[in-house]
Parts: structure tokens; C-alpha cells; sequence
């Protein structure tokens, strides 16, 4: 008997691709020859999403269904995804077709020589604005830069984990969760596969630029703490200017007198030293939020219903 394989697909909102998801999945995993599970994670969709994957629950035996009560956002509803996932191997893939389900058997074969995550590189993003591959691109860099573990650039949440691998993340109990930089944390063996990313098949993307900042902000105060060092390092640095300043306007007018002057420059000093200390109470505050987030130990996800599919 073949290890079982079980497909993640977080789901919000997703009517108009589900049809064809579905089609393209059972396709794949027919050729491929894997018992499968298809664990759909419906993130508190109104759209009709939900009711449409009851009936295909209903109707096919190797799809399990999970509710959650609202939406969670989607690395919770991956996280739902991987503490109910049954199978030996995990493989967690966006509804929106945006991640080619035609590369699953590749990513089998790499899990079956050995590798516990399997992650996908996107060599080309189809149908994505210049500004939201530019700022990804750009993210990817600064978190490369910052996070002690090295977070591979451009690698989505398309994947494969080995049942270590998801007990591992699941092991990490942050409530802020930042999945990529968790699957780096882990470690184990890791595998990477290139492809080139097509457009959404239908709907429209659920991240605005507001969360995807948010997202960032999760993805560098959970890996690094380096931005909180940075109000020492500005501290020194206008300390350091100050001082040759006065040294300067000290001999000035020692020279020279003093002829009044200095309304402009004081001003520039209060506003940018009142600035610089905004922003380091700024950082410090996103660490203080988050660090109260994880104080109330809440839980990721409430599970509204679960209907497990056929395990045979
Ligand atoms: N998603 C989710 N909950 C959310 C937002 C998104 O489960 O609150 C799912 C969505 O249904 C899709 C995947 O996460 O399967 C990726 O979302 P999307 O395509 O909107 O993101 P993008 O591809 O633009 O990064
Ligand atoms: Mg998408």
C-alpha cells in the first residue's frame, strides 16, 4: 500500500475557481497513482465556496472538508490545514490555480529521494502588477539580510513537507504566524523546484497592499530583532553628529561672534531628532503588540465543522 498524500488547500472565497481545482487535482493525482486526501480549509468563505465543497465532500470519498467559524486569514487556515492533514506527506497549494497542480508528481519524486520540504521557486510571475513582484522582491532581500535562517527568496507557500516537517511547525506555537520563515526554521533536508507562476484562473487576489504589509511586518518582528537595534545605532549616530555640530557652531562663534542665526537649524534638529524617535517607538511598539498577542495565548483558528474523508 502507498504512503497517503495529503493535498492543503486553504480556501476563502474561491466559487468560480473550485470546479476546475478540482478537475485538475483529481487529473494529476489519477496519473500520479498516490492514495490522496484533498483537505479543503475553508476560511469562513460567503460565497457559496462552502456549500459547494459539502456537496463534493458528499460526493467524493477522498475529500475531507474543514470550517472555520470565520476568516482566519490564510496561514491560519494552512495551519488548520496541517494539524488535520492524515497523510504521510503534505503538499499545501493556493485554490486559485496560481500554482500549477501539474507539478505535484515532481514534487513526490523529490520527498521520495529523501527531502523532507520540497519547496517551489517562482521563476516568473504571470498576471501580478510590477509593484507587487517589486515589493515581494524587495521584502525577500531585506528578510534574507535580517533573519538568522536563511529564507529562500521567491519561494511560495506551494510545497511539500514530510510528516517530521509538519509535526515540527506545528510544534512552534506562535500565534503570529509567518510560514515561510517556519518552514525555514525547521530545518530538515529541503529541495527546491523552479516554475513560472501563471496568472489567477478566476476571482480576484484577497491580499491588499495593507495586509501584505502587515504579513511583512509579521515576517521580520518574528525572525529578527534586528529594527529594534536600530534606535541605538541612530541614537549614536545623532549623538556623534550633534557633538561635531557644537563643536563646530562652539568655535563659530568663538571666531566669528554671534550674529543671531539659528532659527532654521534648530527647527531641522527638533523635527528630525522628533522624528527619529517616532519611529523607534513605532518599532518598539510592533514588538510590544505582538509580544501582547502571543501573552494571550489564543488560539490560531475555531473549527466550525470537520468531515474527514474516506481513509483506505
Ligand atoms: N486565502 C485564505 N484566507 C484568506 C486569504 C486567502 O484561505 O484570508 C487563500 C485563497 O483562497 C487562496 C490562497 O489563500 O487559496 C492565496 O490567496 P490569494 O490568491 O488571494 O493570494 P496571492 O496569490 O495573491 O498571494
Ligand atoms: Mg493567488
Amino acid at each position: 500500500m502507498t504512503a497517503l498524500v495529503t493535498i492543503v488547500i486553504p480556501v476563502f472565497n474561491e466559487r468560480a475557481v473550485l470546479p476546475a481545482l478540482h478537475r485538475r487535482l483529481a487529473e494529476v493525482l489519477a496519473a500520479a497513482g498516490e492514495r490522496s486526501e484533498l483537505l479543503f480549509v475553508d476560511d469562513g468563505s460567503d460565497d457559496g465556496s462552502g456549500p459547494w465543497l459539502e456537496a463534493l465532500a458528499a460526493e467524493d470519498s477522498r475529500v475531507s472538508l474543514l470550517s472555520l467559524s470565520r476568516n482566519f486569514g490564510k496561514e491560519a487556515a494552512v495551519s488548520a490545514g496541517l494539524d488535520h492533514a492524515r497523510g504521510e506527506a503534505v503538499i499545501v497549494i493556493d485554490a486559485d490555480l496560481q500554482d500549477p497542480p501539474e507539478l505535484i508528481p515532481e514534487l513526490l519524486r523529490r520527498w521520495r529521494e529523501g527531502f523532507d520540504i520540497v519547496y517551489t521557486v517562482r521563476a516568473s510571475r504571470r498576471g501580478e502588477s510590477w509593484l507587487k513582484v517589486g515589493s515581494a522582491r524587495w521584502f525577500y532581500r531585506v528578510m534574507g539580510r535580517l533573519s538568522a535562517v536563511p529564507v529562500p527568496a521567491d519561494a511560495g507557500d506551494y510545497r511539500l513537507l514530510s510528516r517530521r516537517a509538519v509535526d515540527a511547525v506545528r510544534a512552534l506555537p506562535e500565534s503570529h504566524r509567518y510560514l515561510k520563515g517556519l518552514y525555514a526554521w525547521v530545518g530538515f533536508p529541503q529541495a527546491c523546484v523552479t516554475y513560472h507562476r501563471e496568472a489567477r484562473a478566476a476571482g480576484k487576489s484577497k491580499w491588499s497592499y495593507w495586509r501584505l504589509w502587515n504579513h511583512a511586518l509579521d515576517g521580520i518582528t518574528s525572525f529578527s530583532a534586528a529594527p529594534l537595534k536600530l534606535a541605538t545605532w541612530l541614537g549614536l549616530a545623532t549623538s556623534t553628529l550633534a557633538f561635531l555640530y557644537g563643536l563646530y557652531l562652539l568655535l563659530r562663534t568663538l571666531l566669528y561672534g554671534n550674529p543671531v542665526p539659528g532659527y532654521p537649524s534648530l527647527l531641522i534638529v527638533v523635527l528630525f531628532l522628533g522624528g527619529v524617535q517616532l519611529i523607534c517607538l513605532g518599532i518598539i511598539g510592533e514588538y510590544l503588540g505582538r509580544t501582547y498577542d502571543e501573552s494571550k495565548r489564543r488560539p490560531l483558528y475555531l473549527v466550525k465543522g470537520y468531515r474527514p474523508g474516506a481513509d483506505d
